[in-house]
């Protein structure tokens, strides 16, 4: 019903919070993430610019009276293309969308003076809408000047998180970098035993056709922005290579036939989750009851 509320709220627009800005340019724009914040902010009242590869021999002209610029190009090329910008207007706020954050806000503090905000939108363009998602931000310069823009993506039904670039790359090592990793080992794992999935989809229960789904749908999105967030900093590396260990130390007291050590290491597990078990058990509970009750 919310999603649904958010949907209608879309086609009929939403409130301008800045309605003297100048054009918002979008770096990247016929991307997947800058067609949707396109049309959020056309759905908002600016006005709003594409610069995509196509378009660099405009970039000048494209970006001169610009009151806002967001990069919005794959995260490989992040950098390079910040480092390639035109001079902006001083008063110009700089904003990139990109999945890691130290890295590109050091770039747009360098070859920009004026107001810099760095986000990261938790959520792919396949939602098509912001309604409940989690934006994260990260200040750069002259916060006081991009407020508006935190509140408008609020309007949009975001849910905003403010946290340092430093603290935001450590907790996504775990949230995309090992995360996506175990995935992709995982379906990598079933393709190479060769599984029947239909068979397999037969024989299970909710749950396992709820994991299998979270597992399959990397596999319906791009390689190369996983490929990009995975090897996007040498300590996702090194997280994934403990976990790598972690496992073969496991592994060995099955091997070992070790089910005392096995029961133990479960239940010092149990303790550090604590009060959370408890609340992920219900939680999911709620979550499969509803995903039975939405299955045809
Ligand atoms: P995408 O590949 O769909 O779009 C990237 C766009 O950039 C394309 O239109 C491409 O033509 C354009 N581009 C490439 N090189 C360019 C250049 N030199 N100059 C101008 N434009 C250029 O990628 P996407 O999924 O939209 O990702 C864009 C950004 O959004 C990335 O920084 C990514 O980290 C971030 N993001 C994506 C997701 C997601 O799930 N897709 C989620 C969160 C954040």
């Amino acid at each position: 019903v919310m999603r649904e509320s958010y949907t209608s709220e879309n086609e009929k627009g939403f409130k301008t919070l800045n309605p003297t800005l100048r054009p918002i340019v979008i770096v990247g724009g016929k991307g997947k993430m800058g067609r949707l914040f396109e049309r959020m902010l056309l759905l908002s009242g600016y006005q709003v610019r594409i610069l995509d590869k196509e378009e660099w021999q405009d970039a000048a002209s494209l970006v001169s009276d610009a009151g806002m610029v967001i990069i919005s190009v794959p995260i490989h090329l992040t950098e390079q293309v910040i480092r390639q910008l035109p001079p902006l207007p001083e008063d110009c706020i700089l904003v990139d969308l990109c999945s890691v954050k130290k890295a590109p806000l050091e770039a747009m503090m360098a070859v920009h003076s004026g107001p810099v905000l760095g986000l990261h939108p938790m959520f792919g363009p396949d939602s098509g809408s912001l309604a409940k998602q989690v934006v994260v931000w990260c200040d750069g310069r002259y916060p006081e000047a991009y407020q508006w823009f935190l509140q408008q993506i609020a309007v949009w039904g975001a849910r905003l998180q403010a946290v340092s670039a430093d603290e935001h790359d450590n907790n996504m090592a775990f949230i995309q970098a090992l995360r996506h990793f175990a995935t992709f080992a995982y379906g990598l794992h079933l393709s190479e035993e060769n599984v029947d999935l239909k068979q397999l989809l037969a024989l299970s229960s909710p749950i396992y056709r709820l994991e299998l789904a979270m597992v399959g749908r990397l596999f319906a999105q791009d390689p190369q922005l996983y490929a990009d967030i995975i090897m996007s900093s040498p300590n996702n590396i090194a997280l994934i290579k403990r976990y790598y260990t972690r496992f073969g130390e496991a592994l060995e007291q099955l091997e070992r036939g070790d089910k005392a050590s096995f029961i133990n290491s479960f239940s010092a597990v149990q303790t550090w989750f604590g009060d959370y078990a408890g609340t992920f058990m219900a939680e999911s509970r709620s979550l499969l009851r509803s995903a039975n009750d939405n299955r045809k």
